[in-house]
């Protein structure tokens, strides 16, 4: 079976790795957040409960986001398997999950805090339109303006140096003890997530996934 669990600090490139492999796999990716951010624009129950504590900066608790999970889960496209991303984020969440189903494989994403900073780091955005690019990795064609609309590009403030380090401090308190829970139960595997090319790292975690 492929049910897996992705952890990863931001930056490690979580998403970009996950929607290469939900194509070789054949299995859902499912996010947490992004499952969020559409129940908050459908209006959701789940959205307008979930949306006081993400607007505050919080976690949203864990009865709504096990109930979101669970339901997930119980669709007919995760029988083959599915990609879990941003969930478990806290030990009750895991131990619920471990009520509801069986994990086969946690791949912890490693990631420097260097290659986080420079891939953070670099992220602007359009004070008009909210698109993004990236000082090296997407710069736009004119330096500052935005290639869509014209509007001023800027590094938003939870972007800075300090903000991600406190971010990724915040991540660290938080996977540790989910790691190790995990660690018990003899699936976690590691893959090195430094690598600027997204196809290199996504075949190293099939190859994980194989061994
Ligand atoms: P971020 O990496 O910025 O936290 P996400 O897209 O993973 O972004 O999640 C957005 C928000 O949704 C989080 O800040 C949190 O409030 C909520 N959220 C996502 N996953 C969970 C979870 N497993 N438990 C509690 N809240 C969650
Ligand atoms: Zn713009």
């Amino acid at each position: 079976m492929k049910n897996i669990i992705l952890i990863g600090a931001q930056g490690a490139g979580k998403g970009t790795y996950a929607s290469l492999l939900k194509v070789d796999l054949d299995i859902p990716h499912i996010s947490t957040g992004d499952m969020f951010r559409e129940a908050i624009k459908n209006q959701t129950p789940v959205g307008l409960e979930a949306k006081k504590f993400i607007d505050a900066g919080n976690l949203v608790p864990d009865e709504v986001t096990i109930k979101l999970v669970d339901e997930r889960l119980k669709k007919p496209d995760c029988k083959k398997g599915y990609m879990l991303d941003g969930f478990p984020r806290t030990l009750p969440q895991a131990q619920a999950l471990d009520r509801i189903t069986k994990i086969n494989h946690v791949i912890v994403l490693d990631v420097r805090e260097d290659v986080v900073l420079q891939r953070l780091g670099g992220r602007i955005q359009c004070r008009k339109c909210a698109a993004i690019f990236h000082l090296t990795n997407l710069p736009p064609k004119k330096k500052g303006i935005c290639d869509k609309c014209g509007g001023e590009l800027y590094t938003r403030e939870d972007d800075k140096p300090e903000a991600i380090r406190k971010r990724l401090a915040t991540f660290h308190e938080q996977s540790g003890p989910l790691i190790a829970f995990y660690e018990n139960k003899g699936v976690v595997h590691h893959a090195d997530a430094n690598s600027p090319v997204p196809r290199e790292v996504a075949d190293e975690i099939l190859k994980l996934l194989k061994a």
